[in-house]
């Protein structure tokens, strides 16, 4: 809904119990608003009025003249058209026709609104029998106009949203102006009801005001505490003699404060939201007139207190995280500017990132995920206190904001913040522990407050790489390091579209026989400045930016290039290519080794994509889409560096895939560590028992070359049988 939209919704309450029949039209004439008096005037239903014209009520050189609104509109003047007030002719749809007299306004904050108002005066004589009117309709007349225009002010402050207690003193000060020696005042209760309070009174004396705060919501308590109590409009003719004021005698006595009306105030589920109380020095009984009024300015009150009350608790929903109850990112960059602008050179802000909360997230499920997170939002929320800034950042992260710091008092709160994570978190009945890693800037070094946090959210990173767990200040080397880091991604972006990555090719033997299985594709990247860099100086970084899915594609059609050639050595040569679990995780990857295999006229059977265990388990639902697709088109899939993750094999054996390539890190040192054997051998026996076939890489000495035969692994790889080399060296 847009902004007006909003508004028009607010004012539509009030326009329904508006005597005036009113209607709010575009500059074309077209209706976009009907009160219920416009309804029983026109004797059209608001659906057969809006978004009609008005000329449909209207005679036709009218609605002519409303059309004309919008050239009006277009020279943008701000006031209202001249000549199209006045009396006309109404025609009712059974034919009746009715005098009414018409007058237009724009609305103050809208140009593009124009306000009709309409009331009937069939009543109303010609000149010469106004003259037989008596006072009191006179009275009433005038009385509907300016009811009016007090309702157009004040649904005007309403609609621009203005302070609540400023429209309730105007709302007062219209109704005392209408009703010369009459004070009236707004009250509205706390926040459990037992009590008013004064929102509004500026006629009333102030320490009036002050005695009337507080004021018992119960019957038999004033006017204004039994209206709020039972609900009902409360009439006190004389507060000398009745018994409800009897508790304010002196101020009845000592401030002439003799009649008192008051109306309570609700919302349309009848919560409380206050009273509208009218104050009189003498003692006086409302005829029907003042009723009406009370009643319409009750009805303002109303509405400005419930537009107030929406207003807050939007602003409190935007403000605070729903999950955490703590301040969202918005409102941390806004208040760290107003930080900064207080105190520029000593600000620390802490970047705190959960260590493995992702994995926790997957395994115990996302509701008790967020209850895991809400019940670490409360101890950060409990150590940092008043003492600094805590919001909740997104996902797992948090950030603080701590003014007058310094390095000691960072490292300290830092210090606080790591050890909140020391007991474990009771969620559902499970214990989980966790641990956060922390980096802290400061604006000594960096005033601007996106840039601290992004400061520091370096340096957690920082400290997530030395194992997490732990907290570090940003410095000069961080920058530098990134700095580095952006050079290096803007080289690789550049290096993947010049052609600077090649393969290399390691190759698989099959241990029973000696055979040649086949090759390992393993890229390289020629660097113009550095040389030739290996994976592990780029994969990560890749990875990280998303750089892997372009990388991964030019690899695929590498490889699957000289999968061509590399085929043609035997017909046992299978060609394994290493596949990053993001690349799984991206819907288009079995579609490009397809076009790849495709282009090249490559036999799937002849290609097995290796995923890395813990990538894999990461990406899992994404990943097995792929992998699915993949397997249905015949290419193999090997889990590589088996056993660093945690996955079972009997669960590896229900997925598509074809073999388990066990780390090197359980064939290095294998020769003099029998442990590291045994771990060996039941890993290939389980493989085995689920169907799986086994892998050993890293096979460096004859000796784990001679162990990983005699344990059974089907095939080898390592600088023992041959180290990775170009395409050219193997085949000519
Ligand atoms: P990986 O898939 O486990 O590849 C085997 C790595 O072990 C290769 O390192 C290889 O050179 C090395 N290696 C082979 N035999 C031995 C040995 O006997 N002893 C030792 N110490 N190492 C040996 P490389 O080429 O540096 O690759 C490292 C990792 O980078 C690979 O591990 C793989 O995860 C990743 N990678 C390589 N090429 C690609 C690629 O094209 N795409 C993706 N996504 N990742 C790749
Ligand atoms: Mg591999
Ligand atoms: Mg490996």
């Amino acid at each position: 809904m847009n902004d007006f939209a909003h508004q028009l919704n607010w004012m539509s309450a009030v326009f329904d119990n508006a005597p005036t029949a009113i209607v709010a039209v575009d500059p074309n004439g077209i209706v976009m608003l009907v009160n219920s008096a416009a309804e029983k005037l026109t004797g059209f239903a608001k659906a057969d009025l809006v978004g009609g014209s008005l000329a449909k009520v209207l005679p036709p050189e009218y609605g002519h003249r409303l059309a004309a609104l919008h050239e009006h509109f277009e020279a943008a003047a701000p006031d209202a058209p001249s000549g199209l007030d006045g009396v006309l002719l109404l025609r009712r749809p059974d034919g009746s026709d009715v005098p009414v007299d018409v007058s237009v306004a724009t609305a103050a904050d809208e140009p593009s609104t124009y306000i009709v108002s309409m009331r009937d005066v069939t009543e109303r004589r010609p000149f010469d029998d106004a003259l037989r009117f008596s006072s009191s309709q006179v009275r009433q007349e005038r009385q509907a106009t300016d009811d009016l225009a007090t309702y157009q002010r004040v649904l005007d402050r309403i609609a621009r949203g203005a302070a609540r207690d400023q429209t309730l003193v105007e709302l007062c000060r219209d109704v005392e102006e209408r009703y010369p020696g009459t004070i009236c005042t707004v009250m509205v209760p706390d926040e459990n009801s037992q009590v008013l309070y004064v929102a509004a009174a500026p006629s009333m004396p102030s320490e009036v005001s002050a005695a009337l705060s507080g004021l018992a919501i119960a019957d038999g308590v004033g006017a204004c505490g039994t209206a709020a109590a039972t609900g009902e409009l409360t009439i006190i003719d004389d507060a000398l003699t009745d018994p409800r004021t009897a508790g304010f005698l002196d101020i009845v006595k000592s401030h002439d404060l003799r009649a008192v009306w008051s109306s309570p105030l609700y919302d349309s589920d009848n919560r409380l939201l206050g009273t509208f109380a009218l104050y009189r020095r003498v003692p006086h009984t409302p005829d029907d007139a003042e009723l009406k009024t009370i009643s319409a300015a009750a009805g303002l009150a109303s509405l400005t207190i419930q537009r107030a009350e929406s207003d807050r608790l939007l602003r409190t929903a935007a403000e605070r995280d729903a999950l955490t109850g703590l301040p969202t990112r918005a409102v941390f960059l806004n208040r760290l500017n107003t930080m900064l602008g207080e105190s520029p050179k000593s600000v620390a802000v802490m970047f705190l990132d959960l260590d493995r909360f992702k994995w926790i997230n997957d395994s115990i499920g996302h509701p008790s995920g967020d209850e895991v997170l809400a019940a670490v939002a409360e101890r950060l929320a409990d150590v940092v206190g008043d003492e600094a800034l805590l919001a909740r950042f997104g996902g797992d992260e948090f950030t603080v904001a701590q003014t007058d710091s310094d390095r000691d008092g960072a490292a300290k709160l830092a210090q606080r913040l790591a050890s909140a994570f020391a007991k474990p978190l009771l969620v559902n009945g499970r214990e989980h522990f966790l641990t956060a890693s922390i980096g802290i800037a400061f604006s000594e070094e960096q005033a601007d407050a996106s840039g601290l946090i992004r400061d520091a959210d370096a340096a957690m990173y920082a400290a997530k790489e030395r194992g997490g767990s732990r907290w570090e200040f940003f410095d000069k080397k961080l920058r530098d390091r990134i700095v580095r880091r952006v050079t290096r991604e803007n080289e690789l972006r550049r290096a993947i579209d010049r052609g600077e990555l090649m393969m290399e090719y390691q190759q698989v033997e099959r241990l029973g026989n000696g055979a040649l299985a086949g090759f390992e594709a393993l890229v390289r990247w020629n660097h113009p400045k550095l040389g030739r860099l290996g994976p592990a100086e780029f994969i990560p970084l890749a990875e990280e930016t998303g750089l892997i899915v372009p990388l991964g594609v030019t690899v695929l059609d590498l490889a699957i290039r000289d999968a061509v050639r590399l085929c043609t050595i035997s017909d046992e040569v299978r060609l394994s290519i290493n596949v990053s679990a993001i690349q799984l995780g991206d819907p288009n990857t079995a579609a490009h080794v397809d076009a790849a295999l495709e282009r090249h006229g490559v036999d799937p059977s002849r290609i097995i994509i290796e995923v890395t265990e813990s990538g894999f388990m990461e990406q899992f639902d994404h990943a097995l889409a792929t992998l699915q697709r993949l397997a249905a088109r015949g290419v193999s899939i090997v889990i590589d560096d088996f056993g660093t993750g945690y996955s079972s094999i009997a669960r590896l054996a229900e997925m598509p895939i074809n073999g388990v390539k066990i780390d090197r890190s359980f064939t290095q040192g294998i020769e003099n560590d029998v442990r590291a054997e045994l771990v060996l051998a039941s890993i290939t026996r389980l493989a085995h028992a689920f169907g799986l076939a086994v892998i050993a890489e890293g096979i460096e000495s004859e000796q784990a070359y001679a162990i990983t035969r005699k344990l059974g692994c089907d095939f080898g790889q390592g600088f023992h049988i041959s180290r990775p080399m170009p395409l050219e060296s193997i085949v000519s």
